[in-house]
């Protein structure tokens, strides 16, 4: 095995992180579509694929390494949402707390002197960058358009079909 124990657990201890997202972004998705907000309710669902695919690449390098894939529970969605503005500052919150937690994995990689691992989070630390940019500009629009939904919906969709 490649990576410490430590490094084994807290790498699986990501793992059910980012199915936890993924979870949390399939519960706003739904909740978006029950607002009939369709648009917010298909970008969230992307999102969800790719919590699900962040989760994945973790899995696979662990088992690359040799050390051992432990999936833990994944806990319960929050319910419900007051309005799409809670949704979006909710999914803000849950990418902080993930970067959080890749930083942390990272300190423990350089404090090992585990190259490997760092090289790996690398791509994670980048992402993240990415993913706090995007919901903070969303939470940005939906406070502007001052409850004015379908103008968020179509923006959305405009920076949708950009990256396709
Ligand atoms: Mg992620």
């Amino acid at each position: 095995m490649m990576i410490s124990e430590k490094m084994n657990a807290n790498l699986n201890e990501q793992i059910s992180a980012e199915l936890f997202a993924a979870y949390k972004y399939l519960a706003m998705a739904c909740a978006f579509e029950r607002m009939g907000l369709k648009v917010l309710a298909e970008r969230f669902l992307d999102q969800c694929e790719e919590e699900r695919g962040h989760a994945m690449r973790i899995v696979r390098y662990v088992q690359e390494v040799g050390a051992k894939v432990e999936l833990e529970a994944i806990r319960k969605p929050p319910k419900d949402y007051k309005d799409a503005e809670a949704i979006v500052k909710a999914a803000l919150e849950g990418e902080l707390a993930i970067t959080k937690l890749l930083n942390d994995l990272m300190a423990l990689a350089e404090k090992e002197n585990d190259y490997a691992t760092r090289s790996f989070l690398h791509w994670f630390v980048d992402e993240q960058v990415e993913e706090v940019a995007s919901m903070t500009d969303l939470l940005t629009l939906v406070k502007l358009s001052r409850g004015n939904m379908l103008q968020v919906e179509a923006r959305v969709r405009h920076e949708m079909g950009k990256k396709t």
